[in-house]
This record gives C-alpha cells, sequence and structure tokens, in this order.
C-alpha cells in the first residue's frame, strides 16, 4: 500500500468512529419526539395533552384527559355536557378510542354521562366488547361510578325551542356550528393512540349515529403507520370509511398531508357540487409528522410540538 493511501485510510477510520461514537452519543440523549393534534380550536384540551406527553404520559392516556376538557365545556355546542340535543331534545354522546396495541372501544348514542371518551376506554379495558350503546353504555357508566348529568344547558335547551319553531334541519357543519375534538397523540415510548367525541349533527334524528363512534370512519390508529381523525359531515366519512382511508394511503407511502388530501378528494368526488358540506381529517405518522386537510375553508387544528399550542389553518378542497 502506498504510503499516501495507508495515511488516508487510517485517517478515514479515525473520522469513521468518531462519528459513530458521536452518533452513538446523540443516540444515547435522543428525546423522542412527542406531538398532540385536535381538530377545532381546542386550545386547552391540546395543551392539556400535550403536556401529559412531555411529563412522559402515555399517548391513550393524554388524548382521554384532553379531550374531557371539552367535554366539560358548556360553550362547545358539539360535545359533552352542553351539546346541542337531537331533536327530540335529549342530548346522546358518541365517542371512540384506539391505543398502539390496535385496541379500541367505543360508545354510542349516550344519554346523560359527560366523560363519554373515557368510557370508551374503559368499554375496551373492562369489558369483552367493543362498543357498547344507549342504555347499557349507560348502565355500565354508572357501575364504573360516572356521575349522572344532565347534558342539556339552559342555553342549549334555548337554542332548541327556537329551533323547533321552524324545523329546518340543515347539517351545515362549519366553525360556528362544529367543533367536535377528535385527537392523536404520540408519546415518549413513540406509541400513538387517539380519541373521538362528539354530540353528532344538532338536532339529528333520535338514535342517529356518525362517523365519530365508529372506528375505522371516526378515528383510526395503526402503530406501524400512523393514525388519523375525521369531523365533518359524517355520513360522508363513514361512506369511506374516511379514517382508515387515510391510514391505508400512508402506509402506501403517502405522508400525512397527501393522504388527507387524497382522502378528502374521494368523498368530493363522490359528490356533486350541489352538495356542500364540511368535512376534515388530521393525521399523524410513525415519524410525528402531521397534516390535515378539509373540504370548505375554515377547517383549524390545534398542533402542540417542543412545547408549543399552535392553531394552523388547514389546506382546504374549495
Ligand atoms: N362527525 C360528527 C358527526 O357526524 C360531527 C362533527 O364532526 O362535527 O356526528
Amino acid at each position: 500500500m502506498k504510503r499516501r493511501n495507508f495515511i488516508f485510510d487510517i485517517f478515514s477510520v479515525g473520522i469513521v468512529s468518531a462519528m459513530s461514537t458521536k452518533l452513538r452519543a446523540v443516540n444515547l440523549n435522543f428525546t423522542p419526539m412527542v406531538r398532540s393534534i385536535s381538530t377545532w380550536k381546542t386550545t386547552e384540551a391540546n395543551q392539556k395533552a400535550g403536556q401529559m406527553l412531555d411529563k412522559g404520559e402515555h399517548a391513550l392516556d393524554a388524548a382521554v384527559a384532553g379531550v374531557a376538557i371539552e367535554e366539560e365545556n358548556p360553550k362547545n355546542t358539539t360535545v359533552g355536557y352542553g351539546g346541542a340535543p337531537d331533536r327530540t331534545g335529549k342530548v346522546t354522546l358518541d365517542a371512540c378510542v384506539m391505543n398502539h396495541l390496535g385496541d379500541c372501544g367505543s360508545v354510542v348514542a349516550v344519554e346523560n354521562i359527560v366523560n363519554v371518551a373515557r368510557l370508551a376506554k374503559d368499554v375496551m379495558e373492562k369489558t369483552p366488547h367493543v362498543m357498547l350503546s344507549g342504555k347499557g353504555a349507560e348502565e355500565f357508566a354508572i357501575s364504573q361510578g360516572y356521575k349522572k348529568t344532565d347534558l342539556l344547558t339552559d342555553q342549549s335547551k334555548k337554542e332548541w325551542e327556537e329551533w323547533l319553531k321552524d324545523q329546518d334541519y340543515r347539517p351545515i357543519i362549519n366553525i360556528e356550528n362544529h367543533d367536535t375534538i377528535g385527537m392523536l397523540c404520540i408519546d415518549k415510548n413513540n406509541n400513538l393512540s387517539g380519541a373521538c367525541t362528539t354530540s353528532g349533527l344538532a338536532y339529528k334524528m333520535k338514535g342517529r349515529v356518525g362517523d365519530s363512534p365508529i372506528i375505522g370512519s371516526g378515528l383510526f390508529i395503526d402503530n406501524k403507520i400512523g393514525g388519523a381523525v375525521a369531523t365533518g359531515l359524517g355520513e360522508e366519512v363513514v361512506k369511506t370509511v374516511g379514517s382508515f382511508l387515510v391510514v391505508e394511503l400512508m402506509r402506501q407511502g403517502l405522508s400525512p398531508q397527501e393522504a388527507c388530501e387524497k382522502a378528502v378528494k374521494r368523498i368530493v368526488s363522490n359528490n356533486s357540487q350541489e352538495n356542500k358540506f364540511q368535512v376534515a381529517y388530521i393525521a399523524m405518522n410513525k415519524k410525528g409528522e402531521v397534516g390535515s386537510y378539509s373540504i370548505e375553508p375554515g377547517f383549524t387544528y390545534m398542533d402542540y410540538v417542543n412545547g408549543k399550542n399552535k392553531e394552523v389553518f388547514s389546506k382546504s378542497e374549495l
């Protein structure tokens, strides 16, 4: 070997081993990314989840605690306490959760219970089932120590009585009348989970169930790939199994943003221009990258990352 090559070889070995020591050092100090995103301007809820993730709590616990803030907020008229009733004046709630193991729980058309996302988690963890509905879900909640609460506030009652005058049912979903909360979290163990909770469409038919408690439609998590959650006109999300579709598109290699766009375009292409309604997705992949897309403008979501919680304006089809 020529002397120059020998010196070069020794030199490169030195650099490579110094680099790998450095890389090992970097890896040892690597702080896994935590991130929380949630539909609409659900600032406090997302902050709560993000801070729990920063403290090392599990993604599902963070998501359930986060969305509970909106469930308990009487001013949010599409979630939990203070949610708009169905046309008979009854507030009925839907929720679901899914964790990094692929386990899931769901409750449908539940009355008198505020924290239905936590109830969905209890269905997942404490029953042999995935989904409980109506009275059965309520009775299970009571057996687990949940308090019975009348979910109809004076304000939502007044608005429903106003609506009764002409009973014009237009399920338009926009920033004023919808902020169903869907949340996706990634924790320090690089595990993904999500929760979704809603009172559904204001003045819906008695017994109507939307996408939000339907695993695969309102929410889907695959811990190897990512997660997605939907908001908007549930009937349209169900028709394309929307959240599952977003995750499957990410599995095919699309970014969260591209996957949300493609899933929204699928709905748009199935509908005529006259059918005006909102559907929006948010998604997060295993690397903690996020994306969102909606049909109509005006959809925003919250993004907590690196200790900062900010509102992000989603791109939209129209
Ligand atoms: N997706 C919900 C439903 O159809 C409504 C919403 O997101 O605002 O019940």
